[in-house]
């Protein structure tokens, strides 16, 4: 049936993957706090444990596992954006979503970059200029982000669009989708490049099949590709519906052109695969609007062409879906899995050894007091012995004496 074409997807399974390892990791570190703060309670209601060093060291280990854990809360798989104004990039972000929630429009300009993402808490869907603490309804996403809307943010300024959770299952494994301004503004905005995208674990070039690849493009990818030694870059060559329809007996000479460009591009250009069926791999004709139609339902009879460009967007979905988890376990988690296991040895020899040490010391310190403390007694009881035998031998002889005096006295 329809519906189960649209949903035959296998992302979620991979990205559920991020999701499992976060948790078992939060959990790592839960259970190091535990023990930490267990460690500290000993140490600070024990007098005979008394240590000032120990215990200061084991507060820094505690600072330290905190500051983890709240790294680790806000990691998330960031998906950027980038591509010229109207190639889709907002279409793309929205038919991801399976509902219309960025401005995408003809003529419509992003003027800002745009952070998608699930809430963390319970709110309801919100827009919120970062580092401003008002909540903004969805409906003033509009005005905020058209560049030629008289209340258009500064191109510097990021916008997070944040969405209950559950709304969209996709932010619901943890991924954050960065929508940019069109590359042509976004190549001149380098520090917020830095600061808002270079944390990306995917980049997806939005392209125009209707054109070519521009210089601003190309160039603009050098820039990001001498950034990062090997990003993951995806292409859709979007808008497949519209520039495949012009000439269909052309189509796939047309496509076998984009083709060479984009292989062109990551190969040569970017040096970002050297294996041609990699790169191959990476590039798609889509129509981000139709898989938006096909999702929402606007489009309840697709022709087989629509069909055939929806499987690719799905081929794609699939892929990079494949591609984040896996480099997002990698750089986000790999790290915070050395970091505990560092920790966890370095607690081991500076603070648990040395304790189970001293504690151990303080058991043998204790039996031989006790020890010696039996000895006493024994002594004593020795001592009790003798001295009342002395007393019966004294008695004795005061009897005798007694005895004497009363018979001398009698005499
Ligand atoms: P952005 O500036 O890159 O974010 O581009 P938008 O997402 O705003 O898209 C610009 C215009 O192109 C909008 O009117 C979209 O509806 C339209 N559009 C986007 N993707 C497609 C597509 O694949 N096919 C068609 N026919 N129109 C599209």
């Amino acid at each position: 049936s329809l519906s189960s074409f649209i949903s035959r997807s296998s992302s979620s399974s991979r990205l559920s993957e991020f999701v499992d390892a976060k948790t078992e990791l939060q959990d790592i570190y839960q259970d190091m706090s535990h023990f930490l703060s267990s460690f500290v309670t000993i140490l600070e209601e024990s007098i005979l444990l008394e240590d000032l060093q120990m215990l200061k060291k084991l507060c820094n280990f505690a600072s330290k596992v905190e500051a983890i854990q709240n790294v680790l809360s806000r990691n998330r798989m960031k998906v950027a954006f980038f591509g010229r104004t109207s190639n889709g990039k907002s279409a793309v972000i929205n038919a991801l979503l399976h509902e219309k929630i960025m401005p995408s429009a003809m003529g419509h300009t992003t003027s800002c970059f745009c952070q998608v993402q699930a809430n963390s808490t319970d709110e309801p869907e919100h827009v919120k200029i970062e580092q401003e603490e008002e909540h903004l309804e969805l409906s003033a996403l509009n005005e905020l982000v058209s560049a030629h809307s008289p209340r258009a943010l500064k191109p510097r300024t990021l916008l997070h669009v944040n969405m209950p959770k559950n709304r969209c299952s996709l932010l619901d494994y943890d991924v954050v989708l960065m929508d940019t301004p069109g590359v042509d503004v976004t190549a001149q905005l380098d520090d917020c490049l830095d600061s808002y995208c270079m944390d990306a674990d995917v980049f997806i070039l939005v392209l125009n099949a209707e054109s070519t690849i521009s210089g601003v493009e190309r160039q603009f990818f050098k820039e990001v590709a001498s950034k990062l030694s090997r990003p993951n870059l995806f292409i859709l060559n979007n808008r497949w519906d519209v520039a495949s329809s012009q000439e269909p007996e052309m189509e796939q000479q047309v496509k076998d052109q984009h083709m060479e460009r984009c292989m062109k591009l990551l190969m040569d250009d970017l040096g970002v695969y050297s294996d041609e069926e990699q790169a191959r791999q990476r590039i798609y004709h889509v129509s981000a609007l139709e898989a938006l139609q096909l999702r929402n339902g606007c489009n309840t009879n697709p022709t087989l062409q629509t069909q055939e460009r929806y499987l690719e967007f799905q081929r794609f979905e699939n892929d990079f879906s494949a591609c984040l988890a896996e480099s997002a376990l990698k750089t986000k988690f790999g790290h915070h899995l050395l970091s505990a296991r560092e920790l966890l040895t370095e607690l081991e020899a500076t603070l648990i050894t040395p304790l189970i040490a001293k504690v151990n010391q303080l058991i043998k310190e204790n039996v031989e007091r006790r020890q010696d403390l039996n000895v006493e007694i024994e002594d004593r009881q020795r001592e009790n012995i003798e001295e009342s035998q002395e007393f019966q031998i004294v008695s004795e002889e005061l009897d005798e004496l007694a005895l004497d005096v009363g018979r001398r006295v009698l005499r």
